[in-house]
């Protein structure tokens, strides 16, 4: 394959991170014993103390007609006309190969923002919401955020985007046809610090608690007690929740010594968040 890229990642100093709202979450002691047995099964990858870092494969082997360097640099570029602005959230964005984690058949549609399916009745979210999200869980911190995580690993696509960004990513799937797939998915792709679970993300993931930050890809009729349970003071918590006026929206919830502060923001629309395991 034609080895000549274009220079990348595109350059992210002039895109100023927006300051004002700078708060830094404090990233929680790492936990003593790194181990995280339990009901739900845990893969990370060896060896664990190396950087997080999505290494650059040649993408012929998907189908992907183009260097996708260029066209993630476009679709980074896109998202910050689309008002993301922080940038260590493009960075992270431009450095993950999307195209991995869809299916072959829409390897071409993997950089426009668009949702697509991944199977089992689930997609994954459009670049621009994972963008969004993964902004306000920053909240505008100084370096990366200490444990984070996810409720809904899909194909493991925004758990790899949230590697980059904290310290380690614990992230818990339901359906183990998604957990398999998303194994598979970040499999080689040296993501040291991304611990993937299968199990009920209902209950959160106690045995990696408290946590500076938790994300949810699925949306329920209020926050489930155990994530504001094992969300640390200081931390925040961004998910998809059912308003009283019956629609999606975006919620993000911060914890302070004084307790909870919920703010309601824009609609969204998410896969529901379910109970159990399939
Ligand atoms: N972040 C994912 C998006 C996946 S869609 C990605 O990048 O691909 C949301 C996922 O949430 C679905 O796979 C769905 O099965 C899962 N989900 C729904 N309820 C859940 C629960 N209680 N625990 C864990 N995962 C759940």
């Amino acid at each position: 394959m034609n080895q000549k890229r274009p220079a990348f990642p595109i350059k992210l100093d002039s895109l100023s991170a927006d300051k004002s709202k700078a708060k830094p979450v404090a990233a929680p002691a790492r936990p003593a014993v790194k181990t995280v047995p339990a009901k739900a099964s845990v893969q990370s990858q060896t060896p664990k103390n190396s950087p997080a870092r999505v290494t650059t494969r040649p993408v012929t082997s998907q189908g992907l007609g183009m260097d996708s360097a260029a066209v993630r640099a476009r679709m980074v570029q896109k998202l910050a006309q689309g008002g993301i602005q922080d940038a260590a959230v493009l960075k992270a964005m431009g450095a993950v190969e999307r195209h991995r984690f869809v299916e072959t058949a829409l390897v071409n549609q993997a950089y426009e923002d668009t949702s697509l399916p991944i199977g089992l009745g689930q997609t994954i979210s459009k670049p621009n919401v994972v963008a969004r999200m993964v902004e306000l869980l920053r909240n505008g911190a100084a370096g990366k955020l200490g444990r984070v995580l996810e409720v809904g690993t899909g194909c493991g696509y925004q758990a790899a985007v949230l590697s980059h960004i904290a310290t380690e990513v614990y992230s818990i799937e339901r359906l183990k046809g998604l957990h398999e797939k998303a194994r598979e998915n970040v499999r080689g792709l040296r993501l040291h610090n991304v611990h993937l679970l299968f199990g009920d993300g209902m209950e959160g993931f106690a045995k990696g608690a408290p946590y500076a930050a938790i994300i949810a890809a699925a949306g329920g009729n209020d926050i489930p007690q155990p994530w504001l349970d094992q969300l640390a003071v200081g931390g925040r918590l961004v998910a998809p929740m059912v308003t009283p006026a019956g629609h999606q929206a975006l919620v993000v919830v911060d914890r302070s010594a004084q307790g909870f502060r919920h703010q309601v923001l824009e609609a969204v629309h998410f896969v529901p968040l379910k109970s159990g395991i399939s």
